[in-house]
């Protein structure tokens, strides 16, 4: 395989923990091309995760790696899940979705959740076998937001054996435990294997 890819996100947190988990992969970030935006129209992570990885190799000619993520609340039916990105709305910020989670949360007892990632490695558009890898973090939503570290939902995120949020890790610690870092792994070993 070819170590340079585009990295199919327009999300700095997502990117910036990518980075540090492909250490010595040549990743060129999206936003180093001009590629229109694409529609999230699956019902699924893995179905999201293919229509960005195959949009950005179409758009640059390289390989691609897509994450697509979020936040399964038990308690929500699995909201917000494939909606965690725009959960208050098209531009929400981190700050509005987390603060709406809180909100829709505030009088139930169970708060177990799990954040879920679904990466997605595509040689190029026409890939017929792409490969799809995933991982999960389980865990509680706290009653209100801690830490400044990661992004999103980290800081009401309080991983299952731990006493502080996901925000409140370092990015080494989350990068060992989390969804993203199960997924990359995999994915990792997929390649190499
Ligand atoms: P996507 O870009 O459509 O995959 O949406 C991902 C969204 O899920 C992010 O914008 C966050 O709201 C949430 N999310 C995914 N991974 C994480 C994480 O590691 N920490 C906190 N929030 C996350």
């Amino acid at each position: 395989m070819t170590n340079k890819v585009v990295i199919a996100t327009g999300n700095r947190g997502k990117l910036t923990e990518i980075q540090q988990l492909l250490v010595g992969w040549e990743i060129v970030p999206q936003s180093e091309f001009t590629i229109p935006s694409v529609e999230e129209t699956g019902l699924t992570f893995v179905e999201n995760a293919i229509l960005k990885a195959r949009h950005a190799c179409i758009h640059t000619g390289l390989a691609a790696l897509a994450d697509d993520s979020g936040l399964e609340v038990d308690a929500l039916n699995g909201q917000p899940g494939i909606f965690s990105a725009r959960y208050a709305g098209a531009n929400a910020s981190d700050t509005d979705n987390l603060q709406k989670l809180l909100l829709n949360l505030e009088n139930i007892e169970e708060r177990s959740a799990r954040f879920r990632c679904v990466v997605v490695y595509m040689r190029h558009g026409l890939d017929p076998s792409p490969i799809i890898c995933s991982g999960s973090w389980q865990g509680q939503i706290s009653r209100s937001a801690k830490g400044k570290n990661g992004f999103g939902y980290d800081p009401v995120f309080i991983p299952d054996g731990s006493t502080t949020s996901a925000a409140e890790l370092s990015k080494e610690v989350k990068n060992q435990i989390s969804h993203r870092g199960e997924a990359l792994a995999k994915l990792k070993r997929a390649l190499y294997a």
